[in-house]
């Protein structure tokens, strides 16, 4: 059982977003919806999908 749709953590550093000022966007390989926090948005910290392995900055 996965809660992932609930869970909304930042996909570089895995914090709770929620209530952040986390930038959402849909992953380009999959669609999935992955969030980032701003901390990891302002380093242009590299994401992974955890759904599809997709790599983005
Ligand atoms: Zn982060
Ligand atoms: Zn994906």
């Amino acid at each position: 059982m996965s809660q992932q749709t609930n869970a909304r953590t930042c996909v570089s550093c895995g914090i709770n977003v929620v209530g952040t000022s986390a930038a959402s966007f849909d992953c380009p390989g999959c669609n999935n919806q992955i969030h980032r926090c701003a901390k990891c948005r302002k380093q242009s910290t590299l994401y992974e999908c955890p759904d599809c392995g997709f790599t983005g900055p």
